[in-house]
């Protein structure tokens, strides 16, 4: 294969907007290697109400499914395979991938996202999107006036209750602790929150249902003891992992500067601490987690790969 002006590594929101802006912005030869399905993360929401202009009823699976037919038509390629490493030697790119076959690029937009982990217990899985989310912003107003469990006992999990305190009826915060690793003002402002229950030294042993979505929580105590918790809705906070692995070199450094917490540190325009490597969505550094700005990002970045690859190859 002749050597690509640019890889997109991810069919997310991130992803699939670079690859419109590098094709219809000129540059030849862009393939968007996605393991599975175009389309990213939301295409696992049964609704989306804050993508702008999008209106109506809509799963994230409608919103997406146009996206990949539009790049297509701009000459983006879709690779499905699993990238399992990029390098770069001098000013070149390798993608390595998962069936032994490598493809070289002048530049690479990565947008692996990220993946919220799950807690581990009985009926997290089988209920996620039918009732256990890991997004408040997304799908906090399907539960106004209702109550709610979350679980966690970090900043996101406290800051995400307190969001849905003032959307829901009820929040019963459920943390394996009697202490929080949150910040101690926003501790204080759960603390201080009328509608907030700690259910503490509390870990979920199931989340259960019917055909509809779920209905309950059962939370184990640390005493033994068990407590059912009616709920339509568990919004599961226990941290999120960046999904950086593709950038891991055969040494066990990363290729480019990241933060402790496994993020890709980028300026402004989406430029990592290589030249040519653009990281967008997700995986960057003080990412909002949101489809639009994902596909912003998307688009910052195809632009500066565009100028790149220019001044590389004139
Ligand atoms: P992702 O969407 O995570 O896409 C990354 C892509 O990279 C995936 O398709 C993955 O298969 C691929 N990939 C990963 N590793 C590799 C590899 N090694 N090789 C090849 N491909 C790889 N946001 C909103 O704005 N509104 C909402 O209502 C909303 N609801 C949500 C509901 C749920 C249940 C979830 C989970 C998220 C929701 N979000 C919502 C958040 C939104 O989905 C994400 O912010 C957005 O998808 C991030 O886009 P991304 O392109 O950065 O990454
Ligand atoms: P986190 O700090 O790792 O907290 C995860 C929480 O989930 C912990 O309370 C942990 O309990 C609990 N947990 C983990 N696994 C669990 C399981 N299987 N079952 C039940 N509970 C489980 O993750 P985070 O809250 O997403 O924050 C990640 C990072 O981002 C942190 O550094 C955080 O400070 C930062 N952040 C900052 C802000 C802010 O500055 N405003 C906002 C959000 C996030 P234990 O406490 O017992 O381990």
């Amino acid at each position: 294969m002749a050597i690509l002006d640019c890889a997109i590594i991810g069919g997310g929101p991130a992803g699939l907007t670079a690859g419109l802006y590098t094709t219809r912005g000129g540059l030849e030869n862009v393939v968007m290697f996605e393991k599975g399905m175009p389309g990213g993360q939301i295409t696992n929401s049964s609704e989306i109400e804050n993508y702008p202009g999008v209106t109506g009823e809509i799963t994230g699976m409608d919103l997406m499914t146009p996206w990949p037919a539009q790049c297509s038509k701009f000459g983006l390629v879709h690779e499905m395979v699993n990238v399992t490493r990029v390098s770069k030697n001098g000013d070149l790119f390798t993608i390595h991938k998962e069936d032994g076959t490598t493809t070289d690029a002048h530049s690479v937009i990565i947008g692996t996202g990220s993946s919220p982990r799950r807690a581990g217990f009985t009926g997290e899985d089988a209920y996620f999107g039918r009732g256990v989310s890991t997004c408040a912003t997304c799908d906090g107003f399907f539960y106004k006036g209702k109550d709610v469990a979350v679980i966690g006992g970090g900043d996101t999990a406290l800051e995400e209750a307190l969001y849905l305190a003032k959307i829901c009826n009820k929040v019963y915060l459920v943390h394996r602790r009697d202490t929080f690793r949150s910040a101690p003002n926003t501790v204080k402002r759960v603390k201080n929150t009328e509608n907030i229950e700690l259910v503490l030294n509390s870990v979920p042993d199931e989340v259960y249902g019917d055909n509809m979505g779920v209905t309950g929580l059962r939370v184990k105590k640390s005493d033994g003891t068990t407590r059912e918790i009616e709920v339509p809705g568990v919004f599961i906070f226990v941290g999120n992992d960046v999904n950086n692995q593709t950038l891991i070199q055969e040494d066990g450094s990363f290729l480019c500067d990241m933060n402790e917490q496994g993020q890709v540190i980028v300026d402004i325009s989406m430029r990592t601490s290589v030249a040519g490597l653009f990281a967008a969505g997700d995986m960057r550094i003080a990412a909002p987690k949101q489809v639009i700005s994902a596909a912003g990002d998307g688009a910052v970045a195809a632009l500066q790969a565009i100028s790149y690859v220019d001044e590389l190859l004139n």
